[in-house]
């Protein structure tokens, strides 16, 4: 289609085509061979009796995260979360998976997920549900969302009152038979009776998905409705074009739709529920509200540069168009006497005939337009910017394929350098790397270096310790190609403690990158409380630098803090913390963040090439300045 239409954040806009075919391991999906043209399986029509609903499945496995949860087992429960909003988006393609046993070549399904799926499919029940009813019966889930509710509490009202359920407890509550329990007292009867009667009037939470979901959900979308030519194109466009990271509403802007038939194929889909044919709304399984817009070709840039906002965003261009005497809207851009401009059918020349270049999406979250021919957007970074591949880990600790496999990956997608960084000692639940396996480890780097062409840069991935040390000492330190520095334990450290922890290893005169800055995981875990502008000052004052981490959950650092640190002149990579080669695709987000906060190529490190990249970041001990 014309050019300015098709380009997204994370789709095709700044990926050149040569270099697209190769970026496109999936981060999130399903191995490529399985991705872009796998045959359409017939649509299966949904009953709500159905045991092969993906949608049921789905929240089975939702239920089982929680109860993990319960149990304790976080990092299991994450997995299992993460495996219902997989189910969701495999849709119909789950049975030809589930048949042919190749769950686990799904991106995000190891064995056990892969089990608990099968067995919903073919039996319509999990021997692990199952298992864990026997400690947390039905309803349990839902009582530990109830304010006030502890796992602990929750075994003492289990335990002597036989209260598993919200119902339960209210009855218990009312026959004044919680105050009996030890620990428990009157005021905290009240509150639950207190909790249970404000839950019942709130307001539904709303509901928020992933970046990486929506794009997840957007590719079975495509296949589902321009596969089978119910439409010529379905572009996601809203606050997920613009790469927002977590998204509470969905918007898809469908090219030359069959809208009859295009309704009728969601009807049958499990992708979407409670679709509303006059409104264009609909729901994803996980309560996600949804938009389809509609756009013939002579109008489709307008409405999808409508549709991708933002509002702040909009209300410029379209002041623009009234100073200059036209009219803007989803329909197009029109002339005084309300005729459609060619413009409209193309983003690119509706900016170009208001004056102004071309705004990629992830730039619209504001008003600020930049004039026709200005230059000023031409240094963005870019993926096909990114020469090397940073923060990779491997067998050593954590990760799932060798020093080799990594390397030839990343050499597949054209990156020079690859730097392997796997965990220091103190992460001994990621299985840090002790003295003696780094020899190890720094013996088979030699060795494979021999066989491959890209450079393979030796890295840790460096706790930062209570104290705000690095974990290794010295003179061990020194010998690392590239240090990154990251807190993985006690996020609860009060403010002021995680401060000076992160102050203290910023200003070490060792060349460091600050990993995954925040430590949040999004939807899961809140950033952690820190002065931001005093550890990003320390930063700027020592040597150092900070990475854009592109694994989904994390995106950290935040992209709002990027013209902070961008300000201080501290300079970034793009790092994708690949915990396997398909951990690769992660790059795309981390460019997309970086492109959100305005960032240049010459601000990014592993722009440069593998001589620059080592030069700039090799971590020798300077003598201190002050
Ligand atoms: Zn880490
Ligand atoms: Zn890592």
């Amino acid at each position: 289609m014309e050019q300015g239409f098709s380009r997204g954040p994370l789709g095709s806009s700044y990926i050149r085509p040569a270099r697209l075919r190769r970026l496109q391991l999936p981060a999130d999906s399903i191995p490529s061979q399985r991705t872009p043209d796998a045959p359409c399986t017939l649509p299966i029509t949904r009953q709500a009796e159905q045991v092969q609903d993906p949608a049921r499945i789905a929240l089975a496995l939702e239920e089982i995260a929680s109860l993990l949860q319960l149990n304790g087992e976080s990092h299991k429960a994450r997995a299992y979360a993460r495996g219902a909003t997989i189910v969701v988006t495999l849709g119909q393609e789950l049975e030809s998976l589930v048949r042919d046993g190749q769950l686990t070549e799904v991106e995000g399904i190891g064995p056990s997920l892969s089990r608990q799926i099968s067995e919903l499919w073919n039996t319509g029940s999990s021997s692990l549900l199952t298992r864990l009813h026997a400690t947390f019966p039905e309803g349990s889930a839902e009582l530990a969302n109830l304010p006030g509710i502890t796992p602990r509490r929750m075994q003492a009202l289990r335990e002597a009152l036989g209260v598993h359920t919200i119902e339960a407890l209210r009855d218990a509550c009312l026959a004044q038979r919680v105050r009996t329990l030890r620990g428990f007292g009157e005021k905290t009867e009240r509150r639950f009776l207190e909790s249970i009667e404000a839950r019942e009037h709130a307001p539904e939470v709303p509901k928020r998905m992933l970046l990486a979901d929506a794009l997840l959900i957007t590719r079975r979308l495509q296949r589902q409705l321009v596969g089978h030519g119910y439409a010529d194109q379905l572009v996601l466009s809203g606050a997920a074009r613009r790469a927002q990271e977590v998204l509470t509403e969905l918007d898809w802007v469908a090219v030359g739709a069959r809208k009859q038939e295009l309704f009728d194929q969601l009807a049958r889909s499990t992708l979407l529920m409670r679709v509303d044919r006059e409104r264009g709304t609909a729901a994803t399984p996980e309560g996600v509200p949804v938009q389809l817009h509609f756009a013939d070709s002579e109008y489709a840039g307008a409405t999808l540069l409508w549709a991708t906002g933002s509002e702040q965003h909009r209300a410029a261009l379209v002041a623009r168009a009234r100073e200059r005497g036209l009219s803007l809207d989803a329909d197009g851009l029109r002339d005084a006497g309300g005729d459609r401009a060619s413009a409209s059918a193309d983003e690119a020349a509706i900016y170009r005939a208001l004056g102004f270049d071309y705004v990629p999406p992830e730039l619209r979250g504001t008003a600020r337009l930049p004039a026709a021919d200005s230059g000023e957007l031409s240094e963005l970074v870019d993926a096909n910017d990114v020469r090397g591949m940073v923060h990779c880990h491997t067998l050593y600790s954590d990760g799932k394929n060798s020093i080799e496999e990594m390397a030839r990956a990343a050499e597949a997608l054209g990156m020079e350098y690859i730097t392997i960084t796997d965990h220091s000692p103190a992460a001994h639940y990621a299985g840090g790397v002790d003295l003696d396996r780094l020899k190890q480890q720094w013996e088979e780097i030699a060795e494979v270096q021999e066989r491959v062409q890209i450079r393979i840069l030796r890295g840790t991935e460096s706790d930062i310790l209570i104290d705000g040390s690095l974990d290794y000492p010295d003179a061990v330190l020194e010998q690392f190609d590239v240090i990154i520095a990251s807190i993985h334990n006690r996020f609860k450290l009060g403010r002021a403690d995680m401060t000076e922890r992160l102050v203290r290893a910023m200003r070490l005169p060792i060349f460091k990158i600050w990993g995954h800055a925040l430590g949040r995981l999004l939807l899961q875990r809140d950033p952690i409380d820190c002065d931001v502008d005093a550890v990003l000052g320390a930063l700027a004052s020592a040597p150092g630098a900070i990475e854009l981490n592109g694994d989904p959950y994390r995106l950290d650092l935040p992209p709002e803090w990027v013209p902070a640190a961008r300000a201080l002149q501290i300079p970034f990579v793009l790092s994708v913390d690949a915990h396997s080669t398909a951990g690769f695709g992660a790059l795309q987000y981390a460019v997309a963040m970086a492109r959100r906060g305005g960032l240049q190529r010459g601000e990014v490190l592993n722009t440069a090439p593998a001589s620059s990249f080592i030069e700039r970041v090799r971590p020798t001990i300077a003598e201190r300045a002050d």
